[in-house]
């Protein structure tokens, strides 16, 4: 009786301890973009150094979408991106770029993972630096008719809607709007960033007027412009907002 009332004793710490290892185990296994999504409101804390920071959408390897003729939206978002950079420098405001070439963003990263969840995170990282963000990208559609810009903010974020709201009605005065309001979205990370962060589609390139606009740098300025606008136009809110 004595012997296998140690058994039973030993056999349960076995079974606790295994538990333990079996939790610690899935703990470590999940991708850490997973953690990232979970805690990422809470943990970063850098300081905000610029009134803007720029987020031209993919680069390096990712093209991202790819319009007739090898027109790469990350060389078209990157373009309107530096306009935009220089619109506002020029008007004053301090202004940082998750990137300036054709490179992708995983070296400001500070988790590892794939290319895209480090890519991810370093522009992730990269918009908490700014009093408000906004990250370019153009689309591409089965459909060749889909076309226009759509404004994308975060879902139940009512500064973000604002934002979103005073960026499209600059933006509609130069070009076509796929949708007419701007759209909430629940699940794109760089939307989740404490400082209001807009994501902008200027247009798709899978639509024939859409890119030939798009390939004009003439209209990429007047895009870079309408946004920029809308930028100055929400910050003067928002620093009223903040300091009341
Ligand atoms: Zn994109």
């Amino acid at each position: 009786m004595a012997k296998r009332f140690v058994w039973i004793t030993i056999s349960k710490h076995y079974i606790f301890a295994f538990a333990i290892l079996i939790g610690l185990v899935y703990l470590l296994s999940l991708p850490e973009s997973y953690h990232l999504a979970v805690l990422s409101p809470a943990v970063v804390s850098a300081p905000v150094k610029y009134d803007v920071v720029i987020d031209p959408g993919h680069g390096g390897i990712d093209s991202g979408g790819i319009g007739e003729g090898s027109v790469y939206e990350k060389d078209i978002v990157l373009d309107i991106a530096l306009k935009l950079r220089d619109f506002l420098e020029v008007r004053g405001l301090t202004v940082a770029m998750t990137r300036t070439g054709d490179t992708d963003v995983t070296h400001l990263a500070s988790i590892r993972g794939t290319r895209h969840q480090r890519d991810l995170n370093g522009r992730f990282l990269a918009v908490h630096e700014g009093t408000v963000g906004i990250s370019i990208h153009a689309n591409v559609a089965k459909s060749p008719d889909e076309n226009g810009a759509i404004v994308f903010y975060m879902r139940d974020s009512y500064i973000d809607q604002i934002y979103a709201n005073t960026v499209l009605e600059q933006l509609e005065r130069v070009h076509l709007l796929n949708h007419p309001r701007p759209i909430p979205r629940g699940n794109l990370l760089l939307l989740k960033a404490k400082p209001p962060v807009l994501l902008v589609e200027v247009g798709f390139l899978s639509n024939a007027n859409d890119l030939a606009k798009l390939v004009d740098p003439r209209f990429r300025q007047v895009l870079a412009e309408a946004i920029g606008q809308g930028m100055i136009n929400f910050l003067n809110f928002y620093r009223l907002e903040q300091s009341e």
